[in-house]
C-alpha cells in the first residue's frame, strides 16, 4: 500500500503541474468525503423548550440523555423520535424545571442516562475515512516538500555504520582501488595527520544511474567502520528559500560531531549546477545551497575526518567552484560493467538464492550488454519472483531468460541503454581499428586496454599508455598518435556499411595535434615561426595572418592529417584478419586487456 501510494505521489512529482494536480485532487476527495458524511440522514434538532412543552403535555414516553455529549433522544407516544441538545454544564432535570416542567410530569416518563455508546457503524467508517484522508494529505505534503515540515520526516538517514562492505560491490575493481586509501584514512586518521598528509575532502563518483555509486560509498563507510550520512542534491533544491542551505548546515554539523565519517550527497549536480545568473527563485535557492556546501567544505580542517562523497552522472554541468582543489578534487569513474563485471555482480546477488544446476550466470551476463548493477539486481529479483510464481524450487534458466527479457523491453530508459547489435558491431570495429593501427605503428604507445562499454558520450575507447613517462614528444610519436586516431574511422569505412559520428572526437584531437605541429612546434615545411592564437588586446591590434600564410598553414595541417589517414588505411587493409579477430573477441567479451589483445595479434 505504502509503495503504491509512493509511486502515485512520485508520478505526480514527475510532472510539471503534478503537485498542483495532486493538491487539487486531494482537496476534491476530502470535500467529497465531507459531503458524504454530511448527507447522512440526521433528524433536525428541535428546541429544548419544545421538549419541555411536550413533556408537560404528557406526549413524551422516553428520554435518553447522554451527559457526555449533551445530546437527547426523545421518544413520543406515537413512537416518533427526535433529538436535541442541552447545556452539558447543568443536569437535565434542572433544565427542565426551569422550562416549567413539574417533577410529577417528569416522573411519568422513562428517563435514561446513556453512556457514551460505541459509535455507530457508519460513524466509525466516517472517522476512519477522514483520518485516512488527513494522513494521506500530510503524507503527500511531506513528500512534496521533501520533509520541509520540520521533524515529521528525517531529512537524512542518521549516521549509522553501514553493514555494506566491499564484498557487496562487485565488478568494479578499478574504481574500488582508487578509494581504498580513503578507508585507510578514515581508519587511521592519526597516522595521516602525523605524516602531514592531506586527504581529499571530497571525492566525486561519476557514473550513470544504477552503476553502484551509493553502494560504493556505503561500502567505504562499512569497511572503515564509520558512520554514513546521506542526502540528495535534489532534496536541497527547495521552493522555500534558505531551506536547502540550512539543511546543508545541519547535515555537516551532525557529521562533524560524529567524525570520522562519510557524508554522501547523491545527485550533487542538482545542487551544484553551473550558475548562469538568470536569477529566479529556484536558482537563488540553489546558489545559497551551493555556497553553503562550499563554505562547509572549506571550513573543515584535515583533522575533522569528514570525507564528502558526491555522486553525479554529469560532470559537465557541475559548477567549477565545486571541483576546485580542496573541494571535490578527486574524481572516480564508476563505469558500466563489462561482461565480467556483470557476471560478478550477478554472483553477488544470487548468493542467497537457490539456482537450478543448469543456470549459467555467464550466459545471463552475456545477454545483458549495457545494463548496470541496479538492472542486474532487479533481474535476479525478478527471476526469483518468477520462480516462486511458477512453483519451481530453484530459479531456472527460463526464469532468468524471462527476467532478462522483461528488463530489456521494460522501461524506455532501459531499452535505450541496451545498445543495438548493429551499433555494437560498429563500435567494435572502430575500436579494433584504433588498436590494430596503434599496434602496427612503430612509435605509438602500446595498447593498454580496449573496451566497447559505452562511457558517457563515447561508444567505447582504446587506451594506450606510454611505457615510460617522457617529457618530450618526438615528431614521429605525434604522427603515430594521429595515425592511431585515424584507425577508428578507417575501420568503419572498410568494415561497416557507413561511417558514423563515432570518430568526431578522434578527428578533433587529431586536428589539434596537427595544428600544434604546424603552428607551435615547427614540425612542418612552413618553417619555425610560431603562430599563437591572438588573445585580448593582441587580437585587436595584431595584423591578421596574411591570406597566403594562412593557406600555407592550412595546407600543411591538411597534409599531415591526410598522410596519417593513408597510413592507417594501409595498415587496416593489410591486417583484415587481425581486425576481424579483435572485433569478434570484443563483441564477445567487451573488454580486452593488453595481454589478450597482443595474443590475438
Ligand atoms: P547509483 O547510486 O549509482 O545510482 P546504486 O548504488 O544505488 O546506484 O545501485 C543500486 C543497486 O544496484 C544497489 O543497491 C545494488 O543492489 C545494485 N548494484 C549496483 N552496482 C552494483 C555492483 N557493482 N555490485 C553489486 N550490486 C550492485
Ligand atoms: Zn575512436
Amino acid at each position: 500500500m505504502k509503495q503504491s501510494v509512493t509511486r502515485i505521489v512520485d508520478f505526480f512529482k514527475k510532472h510539471k503541474y503534478g503537485k498542483l494536480t495532486l493538491a487539487l485532487l486531494l482537496v476534491g476527495v476530502i470535500a467529497a468525503g465531507a459531503l458524504l458524511s454530511r448527507s447522512q440522514p440526521e433528524p433536525e434538532p428541535i428546541p429544548l423548550s419544545k421538549v419541555a412543552a411536550a413533556i408537560a403535555a404528557g406526549e413524551v414516553v422516553k428520554i435518553e440523555d447522554n451527559p457526555d455529549t449533551g445530546s437527547l433522544t426523545i421518544t413520543y407516544k406515537d413512537k416518533s423520535e427526535s433529538t436535541t441538545r442541552r447545556d452539558k454544564t447543568a443536569p437535565f432535570l434542572e433544565q427542565m424545571k426551569y422550562l416549567g416542567v413539574r417533577e410529577a410530569q417528569m416522573a411519568q416518563l422513562e428517563y435514561e442516562l446513556v453512556e457514551n455508546k460505541a459509535m455507530s457503524g457508519d460513524r466509525i467508517v466516517n472517522v476512519v475515512v477522514s483520518m485516512a484522508m488527513i494522513g494521506l494529505l500530510v503524507f503527500a505534503m511531506i513528500r512534496m516538500n521533501g520533509g520541509a515540515l520540520a521533524g515529521i520526516r528525517k531529512k537524512y538517514t542518521e549516521g549509522d555504520v553501514p553493514s555494506t562492505t566491499f564484498k557487496d560491490v562487485a565488478g568494479m575493481d578499478e574504481s574500488r582501488e582508487e578509494l581504498v586509501d580513503i578507508v585507510t584514512f578514515l581508519k587511521n586518521g592519526d597516522m595521516y595527520q602525523r605524516m602531514g598528509a592531506r586527504m581529499p575532502r571530497g571525492v566525486l563518483l561519476v557514473g550513470e544511474p544504477g552503476t553502484g555509486k551509493t553502494l560504493l560509498a556505503k561500502a567505504i563507510a562499512g569497511e572503515a567502520g564509520v558512520p554514513f550520512f546521506t542526502t540528495s542534491g535534489s532534496e536541497f533544491v527547495e521552493v522555500f528559500v534558505g531551506v536547502g542551505a540550512s539543511r546543508v548546515r545541519s547535515l555537516f554539523k551532525k557529521a562533524r560531531s560524529k567524525a570520522p565519517c562519510i557524508v554522501f550527497i547523491d545527485e550533487i549536480d542538482a545542487a551544484g549546477r553551473k550558475r548562469n545568473g538568470h536569477g529566479g527563485g529556484g536558482e537563488m535557492e540553489q546558489d545559497q545551497t551551493l555556497n553553503q556546501l562550499l563554505v562547509e567544505m572549506d571550513g573543515f580542517a584535515a583533522s575533522d575526518g569528514v570525507v564528502v562523497l558526491g555522486a553525479t552522472n554529469r560532470m559537465d554541468v557541475l559548477d567549477p567552484a565545486l571541483t576546485r582543489p580542496g573541494r571535490f578534487d578527486r574524481q572516480v569513474n564508476v563505469p558500466r560493467p563489462d561482461i565480467k563485471g556483470r557476471f560478478a555482480i550477478l554472483e553477488v546477488h544470487v548468493k542467497n538464492r537457490r539456482l537450478a544446476p543448469d543456470v549459467n550466470l555467464m550466459d545471463v551476463a552475456r545477454s545483458t550488454p549495457g545494463l548496470v548493477g541496479a538492472d542486474l539486481a532487479n533481474i535476479v529479483n525478478e527471476a526469483a519472483i518468477l520462480a516462486v510464481r511458477g512453483g519451481h524450487d530453484a530459479i531456472t534458466v527460463q526464469d532468468f531468460q524471462e527476467a532478462v527479457e522483461k528488463a530489456l523491453t521494460g522501461g524506455v530508459q532501459q531499452k535505450s541503454r541496451v545498445m543495438q547489435e548493429v551499433e555494437r558491431r560498429t563500435i567494435a570495429y572502430h575500436e579494433a581499428g584504433h588498436a590494430v593501427v596503434m599496434h602496427a605503428t612503430p612509435h605509438s604507445d602500446p595498447v593498454y586496454k580496449i573496451t566497447i562499454i559505452p562511457r558517457g558520450q563515447m561508444g567505447g575507447f582504446t587506451m594506450s599508455l606510454p611505457e615510460q613517462d617522457s617529457l618530450l614528444m618526438s615528431r614521429n610519436q605525434i604522427l603515430a598518435r594521429i595515425t592511431g586516431l585515424m584507425g577508428g574511422r578507417v575501420a568503419e569505412e572498410l568494415f561497416c556499411d557507413d561511417i558514423t559520428s563515432g570518430a568526431a572526437n578522434d578527428l578533433k584531437v587529431a586536428t589539434q595535434l596537427a595544428e600544434e605541429m604546424v603552428m607551435h612546434l615547427g614540425m612542418s615545411d612552413t618553417g619555425l615561426r610560431v603562430f599563437n592564437k591572438p588573445e585580448g588586446y593582441e587580437a585587436m591590434v595584431a595584423p591578421r595572418t596574411g591570406q597566403k600564410t594562412f593557406e600555407e598553414l592550412d595546407q600543411a595541417i591538411r597534409q599531415i592529417l591526410d598522410e596519417c589517414y593513408a597510413e592507417a588505411k594501409r595498415i587496416v587493409s593489410e591486417k583484415r584478419e587481425a581486425m576481424q579477430r579483435v572485433t569478434d573477441c570484443l563483441l564477445q567479451q567487451e573488454t580486452l586487456s593488453r595481454e589478450e589483445f597482443v595474443a590475438l595479434m
